[in-house]
Formats: C-alpha cells, sequence, structure tokens
C-alpha cells in the first residue's frame, strides 16, 4: 500500500492566514455595510515601478524575435543579473561575494523552505521565537523536528530562541549548540533588526561551534539606521558558516511577479564538502530557472532610475509604518518594529491574547491584523500589523484604533 509522508501530519491542523481569512470573511458576510481594512497579511499594495515595466516589456518584445527569443534560463540565473547583484548588493557594501556565489531563484519563500533538504537529517535546528513559519514547517515535513506539544505550542526536537522587550527581540545565543541556526532580520513579525556588533557575535559562535547561519534578509531594503548590516556578509569571518536568503518581493513589489536568491560562499565546506556545490546540484536537478522576463526586471532595480523609483516605494511604506507607530504610541500601545523594517509590533492591551485582540479589532474598528500567537508561544499577547496599505486605508485603520 502507498504510504504517506506522515511527518505532513504533525503539523497544526490550520494555517495562520487560513484562519484570519475564514474569520474576516464570516464578519463581512455577517456585516455587509462594514469597510473593513486588512493590515494583517505582508502583501504589497503599491504598483511596479515605471522602469522595471518598461525592462519588462522590452524582455517581453525580444520573446516575440526569433534572433533574441530566450528558452530555458540557466539554472543559477542569468549572469547580467548575477553581476549587478555581486556589485550592487555586496561589493559595494565591502562584502566579499561573487557573482558566481548567488542562485537567481523566483523567490526566498522556495529557498528558505527547501535549504533544509541538503543538511543531515541528524541536524538540530534553532529558531527565532515569535518566527516566520516556513523555517519550522519545512524542517517538519522532513522530518527533522519530533512531535508537537500542544500545550507549550512547540517542537520536541526544535530549539526555540525567545525575542522578547528584554532583548530588543533579538535572542540571546544558546546554551544548547544548533546546527542549523535561523536568523531573520529585519524580522518578520516583530520588525526588530540586530545590530553589527551583536551579529558578530553570532557569526563567532557558528564559526566556533561548526554551526550553519541560515540568514533571511528579505527585508533588507527597508533599513535606514547606520549600524544595521544588511547582509551576514558585512561580518568578519560569515563566509564560512552563513548562507544568505534574498528577495525582489517587498524590495520591488515583486510578490506576483516572483524573483530573489540566495547566495552560498565557496568557502563553507562542511564534512569536506562545498555546500556551494550540493545546492547547485540541488537546484540544476529540481529547479529550472526564473524566468527572463522577470530577470531583466530584476536587473532594472539595480539600475539608477529603478533604484530611485523603489526608494521612493519604500520610502511611502514606511511613512505609513510611521503613521501607525505614532498613532498606536498616542492612544497608549507599547509598540516596536517599524523604523528598519514594515512591520509594527505591538503589546496588545489589557492582557488580551492575541485572538481576542484580533476578534476585538475586527469587530470594534473593522480593522484585521495577525495575532503574534500565530508565529509562536513568545508571540503571545502581540500583534502584528503591516505598513503595506495604502495611505488612505492606513490612516483609516489608526483613526479608528485611536477612537476605540
Ligand atoms: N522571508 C520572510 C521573512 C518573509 O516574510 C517572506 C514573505 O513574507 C519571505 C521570506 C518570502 O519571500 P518571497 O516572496 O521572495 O518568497
Amino acid at each position: 500500500m502507498t504510504r504517506i509522508n506522515r511527518n505532513y501530519l504533525k503539523l497544526p491542523g490550520s494555517y495562520l492566514f487560513s484562519t484570519i481569512g475564514k474569520k474576516v470573511r464570516e464578519y463581512e458576510a455577517a456585516h455587509p455595510e462594514k469597510k473593513v481594512i486588512r493590515l494583517g497579511i505582508g502583501d504589497v499594495t503599491q504598483p511596479i515601478a515605471p522602469e522595471i515595466i518598461k525592462a519588462l516589456h522590452q524582455a517581453v518584445d525580444e520573446m516575440a524575435d526569433e534572433e533574441t527569443f530566450r528558452g530555458y534560463a540557466p539554472d543559477l540565473g542569468y549572469e547580467f543579473l548575477r553581476n549587478v547583484i555581486a556589485e550592487k548588493d555586496f561589493k559595494a557594501r565591502g562584502c566579499e561575494i561573487s557573482a558566481e556565489e548567488i542562485f537567481i531563484s523566483d523567490g526566498a519563500k522556495c529557498d528558505c523552505g527547501n535549504i533544509q533538504e541538503i543538511f543531515g537529517m541528524e541536524n538540530s535546528i534553532a529558531v527565532q521565537d515569535p518566527v516566520y513559519p516556513v523555517y519550522v514547517d519545512s524542517n517538519v515535513m522532513a522530518g527533522r523536528t519530533g512531535s508537537f506539544d500542544a500545550g507549550r505550542q512547540q517542537y520536541k526536537d526544535v530549539i526555540y530562541m525567545p525575542c522578547t522587550v528584554c532583548n530588543d527581540f533579538a535572542p540571546e545565543l544558546p546554551g544548547e549548540v544548533p546546527d542549523l541556526i535561523y536568523l531573520c532580520f529585519p524580522n518578520n513579525p516583530t520588525g526588530a533588526v540586530m545590530k553589527k556588533d551583536r551579529l558578530q557575535e553570532w557569526v563567532d559562535y557558528a564559526n566556533e561551534h561548526g554551526s550553519v547561519i541560515l540568514y533571511d534578509a528579505a527585508y533588507e531594503a527597508y533599513i535606514h539606521e547606520a549600524d544595521v548590516p544588511h547582509s551576514i556578509y558585512e561580518c568578519e569571518g560569515a563566509r564560512t558558516c552563513a548562507i544568505e536568503f534574498r528577495s525582489f518581493s517587498k524590495t520591488a513589489g515583486f510578490t506576483g511577479l516572483r524573483l530573489g536568491f540566495t547566495v552560498i560562499p565557496r568557502s563553507l565546506v562542511l564534512d569536506g564538502v562545498s555546500v556551494h556545490d550540493l545546492w547547485a546540484r540541488r537546484h540544476g536537478t529540481k529547479y529550472n530557472g526564473a524566468p527572463y522576463i522577470i530577470q531583466r526586471a530584476g536587473e532594472a532595480v539595480y539600475s539608477v532610475e529603478g533604484r530611485k523609483q523603489i526608494e521612493k516605494q519604500i520610502g511611502y511604506y514606511m511613512e505609513n509604518a510611521g503613521i501607525i507607530s505614532e498613532g498606536l504610541k498616542e492612544a497608549g500601545y507599547s509598540v516596536s518594529g517599524g523604523v528598519n523594517a514594515p512591520y509594527i509590533w505591538l503589546k496588545t492591551p489589557d492582557q488580551m491574547t492575541s485572538w481576542e485582540f484580533f476578534d476585538f479589532l475586527l469587530e470594534n474598528a473593522n480593522v484585521v491584523g495577525t495575532p503574534g500567537s500565530g508565529f509562536g508561544p513568545h508571540g503571545e499577547h502581540y500583534f502584528r500589523l503591516t505598513a503595506f496599505g495604502n495611505r488612505e486605508s492606513t490612516i483609516e485603520a489608526i483613526d479608528r484604533i485611536r477612537k476605540l
């Protein structure tokens, strides 16, 4: 008899965003006269910048001509894109990363989820708590996490690293040494960042213990403060212990176009084996390259005009973040994030649980956010709002919350 992968059954029943969606649909059906504002799911709302649209059109036209038509893209990405990324994202910041260490993909979610495949099943994993769910769930599916303890809301074999107000939502070095350490900065959901000196401690720790840091920098473009590293490779020694994930989704509104990349330095060697070569093999076997048209659009993100336009877009979202943070603070909420990240992390009032606050906001302000407990036990009594709405609805949502 054919068997299923029973590890999937260890995943708790309802996915956070489907539960939110269901609650909101039910509320809207019962109250059709209410205008519900969604500041929950982290999708962007602003259209693609004109310079990127121009590049897309040009690439589409190339596809219509036999001379310039392109078929399968190189597995690891076109050189025009890998070169410009190496130059602008890394060399310009003093990071020693070459184009051939960059793997183009259709987004960071797949890469963050798939990377665990190239590591042995016996490796222990550590994640921030609260955390972007993909890191844990992909390891659950692979069978690396043990069973789910419903009481503690944790998997038995995962090392959870609490991120609380006491450590500025950036974890302490764990006592029990993990093999694979997932770090995400700027962080989803807390909006926190890790300053360079603290990140350097993590790099030193990983090198000392032979651990690998899987560093998710999907929100790098939102960093505004000078002492916050944009890449883990700004830290000394990261080339021997770190893999970095990047995304064009929030940087340039590519959530629907799909483009991202992963960096694996040549000097990351485990058991005498190059991790770069393993990922190249995996990519070549299971992935057939991001579309040419989209890679050309990605290249336009790095053009002078393209950069100006996306900076304006990021500025727009960050102004929303400011409106949310300031409005909530004036209303007496305790708020963090929203400075180097498009996420605002607020403490629920009056000891409400995250889901109680979700219902309270939906019913009384008709505003939808994301319950912090959906990101892990230390997210309980917290709530995430995103700055990705349009200006008008962001202002209205905060107005409604202030009037509560
Ligand atoms: N990493 C983090 C921390 C995210 O929040 C997201 C998207 O929400 C992703 C990765 C996924 O990015 P992509 O759209 O490139 O798959």
